[in-house]
């Protein structure tokens, strides 16, 4: 429905938004359009903290709303599955296709044979969790648990601190010690690094955990670079320095934690030597940190999402978010931890989902979409609905995601912005807007953000907002009326905590709890039922397979010894702008591993283990520790020469909390293309 004058006869204009993409740092957007089209894309100066830039991948944007990857209009296959041929129909054909097989298959089979599956990374409140769940659940599906990130430091945060506020980008200068451990803000979440080069130049210490010698990492004070899986070890033996050398804070533990002496017990095998044994760094180093932790103060620890993906993320993750707990840290400014900020506003997606209780129904595993596909038999999966999501690029076990996708009989639709890898595979074709022709609600999740995101040009094409197309299929269904997404707009901003939809609609944004700023067990405390930190949380404990804190050793082998990474990007937002990306993708390997098996640089090379193998150029660097290698996050198929990515060597296994995925657990070989 057209909202306006036709464009063309629109002038220049600038139009303020936000950036809904999945990244921390939600910033204010300045878009300019002249006679409807995007010429500009520019940071805005709402989000204090944003500062007014932003990053080179939004400033792109455009390129991916007008470029010859967009679909345009709804279309339907012909021919066989993964060919690319398609062919047009209107809306309504497609939707009354789609609404028909979705009563034939709950008639046949069951509901539960149809598998919703979306991921809202890139997503903010209005685009995922509204009218998609009335329809899904109200038809009785399948239902996805999205785990592919956060869910092992969503659960430890959970479960240890109720998800407490943690220390926001501006109070970074205030600290004297910052430890970033696992996160590489210079590639996915650009802002935090000026503050913390600020902090540096104030006088703070900084400490850099990471495989890698990321450009931060090279001007730290201290980089640790650990083999993949191992940050458990490292956190657990600070652990045991604070607790046997006496200088946790017992006065602390003793008021405002229960578990310690659990968490004292798990890391008390954990010495300095035999953790740094275990993790390949210098023990030195490692008791360097211990002691640089235990003495500064403020002390500020960044728990980024690289550490959770592996078998003992969610363990390191709550072992890492218990250090200021142990070592006294909080109650300052600039000390304690920093992690998603995402509920700090008190914002419950159940408000508008629960309108539509959610069924009993199967939960399904979004990391072991290729095993459900393929395995599942009662029911099986007879039709797979993609939307705000790529899975074939993104999901583990790659290949076998391939072969469920290439299924004959899986129904398949993909309702997507551009023509994705997984789109390929589509039985039915729906296009969707971007953030710069829909309404959305940002919420960021590291600077404390709610922001309203405006549509600054129609919809290109015959591109219909998500809020539109799920009630309109929804209504078809005999489950609620059809609606125009600023319906759904008000219904959810009308379901806000009042203070927050008051203002959001006046102004476009809110005005953060404690100027955006709270000082942990100051301002905000935990969200636990006593208010106390769960240093040993028992649902955890019983869950992980080794218990709470419990190490589960390297998978590697004899015949793939080498761990690939595989670390989020400067040039896509997961698997998003992976379209534009021209160039082959490239490993990043040690010399000292590349000697050992004869590579020169440029060299054609596989990457392999019994899952699948990657061909592409390898790349000598020292900045990756020996015995580990590593591809960017997020590629697309057609970035390496086989087509197939990382993740086709990746294995759908789950991390020991909260059933996220095993990305950093793939062990490969490496060997000259044409070698065996
Ligand atoms: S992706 Fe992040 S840095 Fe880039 S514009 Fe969006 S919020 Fe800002």
């Amino acid at each position: 429905m057209a909202r306006t004058l036709a464009p063309e006869t629109w002038g220049r204009s600038t139009v303020r938004t936000a950036c809904p993409l999945d990244c921390p740092d939600s910033c204010t957007l300045d878009v300019t359009v002249e006679k409807g089209r995007v010429v500009k894309i520019d940071g805005g100066p709402v989000n204090p903290v944003t500062r007014n830039y932003i990053c080179a991948k939004v400033r792109r944007f455009g390129e991916r709303v007008y470029g010859e990857d967009r679909l345009l209009y709804p279309a339907v296959r012909k021919g066989p599955k993964g060919q690319g041929v398609f062919t047009r129909v209107t809306w309504d054909e497609a939707l009354d296709e789609i609404a028909r097989r979705m009563a034939e298959i709950r008639g046949t089979t069951g509901a539960e044979a149809i598998l919703p599956f979306c991921y809202g990374g890139s997503n903010g409140l209005l685009t995922q969790d509204t009218n998609d769940a009335r329809l899904f659940r109200g038809f009785g599906t399948s239902r996805l648990a999205r785990t592919v990130c956060a869910a092992p430091t969503g659960a430890a945060n959970q479960a240890l601190y109720g998800k407490m506020p943690g220390v926001t980008y501006s109070d970074y200068v205030h600290a004297r010690l910052i430890v970033l451990w696992g996160v590489n803000p210079s590639a996915s979440g650009i802002h935090l690094v000026p503050y913390v080069r600020e902090a540096q130049r104030a006088g703070a210490t900084l400490v850099v955990i990471d495989p890698r010698a990321t450009a931060l990492a090279r001007q730290a004070d201290l980089h640790l670079a650990p083999r993949p899986g191992t940050d458990l070890p490292i956190a657990l033996a600070v652990h045991r320095f604070l607790f046997e050398g006496g200088l946790a804070d017992q006065g602390f533990l003793d008021t405002h934690t229960r578990g310690a002496g659990e968490l004292r017990a798990r890391a008390a095998e954990w010495t300095i030597e035999r953790a740094a044994d275990v993790a390949g760094v210098d023990p030195a180093a490692l008791e360097r940190l211990a002691q640089l932790y235990s003495s500064a103060s403020p002390a500020l620890v960044r728990c980024g999402w690289g550490l959770e993906r592996n078998r003992n993320g969610g363990s390191a993750a709550a072992a890492i978010m218990a250090l200021p707990s142990v070592a006294g840290k909080f109650g300052v400014r600039g000390g304690g931890f920093s992690m998603s900020n995402s509920s700090a506003l008190g914002i419950k997606a159940a408000a508008w989902m629960n309108d539509t209780p959610e069924p009993a129904t199967r939960l399904v595993n979004m990391n072991q979409l290729g095993r459900a596909l393929l395995e599942f038999k009662d029911p099986p999966v007879d039709m797979l609905f993609v939307y705000n999501c790529n899975p074939l690029a993104t999901m583990p076990d790659q290949n076998r995601v391939l072969e469920g996708l290439k299924r004959e009989d899986l129904f398949t639709v993909v309702y997507e912005q551009v023509f994705t890898d997984t789109a390929r595979y589509a039985d039915v074709l729906l296009p969707a807007t971007t953030f710069l022709e829909n309404y959305d609600i940002a919420r960021g999740y590291g600077p404390i953000s709610l922001q309203l995101v405006r549509p600054v040009i129609e919809p290109f094409g015959e591109a219909r907002p998500n809020a539109e197309v799920f009630s309109d299929l929804a209504s078809r269904l005999g489950l609620g009326d059809a609606e125009l997404e600023t319906d759904t707009l008000l219904s959810v901003v009308g379901r806000l905590p009042p203070h927050l939809s008051a203002e959001l609609m006046e102004t476009g944004s809110v005005t953060p709890p404690f100027d955006g700023a709270p000082i942990q067990f100051v301002d905000v405390f935990p969200v636990t039922p006593d208010r106390k930190v769960d240093l040993f949380p028992e649902a955890l404990h019983a869950g992980a397979p080794a218990g709470l804190y419990g190490f589960q050793p390297d998978p590697g082998t004899d015949r793939f010894p080498l761990a690939l990474i595989s670390p989020a990007s400067e040039k896509t937002i997961t698997s998003t702008l992976g379209e534009l990306r021209k160039r082959a993708a490239v490993l990043q390997m040690n010399p000292a591993d590349a000697e050992a098996r004869g590579l020169a640089p440029d060299d054609p090379v596989r990457v392999f283990n019994d899952l699948g193998e990657v061909q592409c150029a390898v790349a000598l660097n020292k900045d990756i520790r020996p015995g580990t290698v590593s591809l960017p996050k997020g590629l697309w198929r057609k970035s390496t020469f086989n087509g197939s990515t990382s993740n086709a060597l990746v294995p759908d296994t789950l991390t020991d909390l909260g059933g996220g995925a095993c990305f950093n657990d793939a062990r490969v070989q490496v060997a000259l293309l044409g070698r065996h």
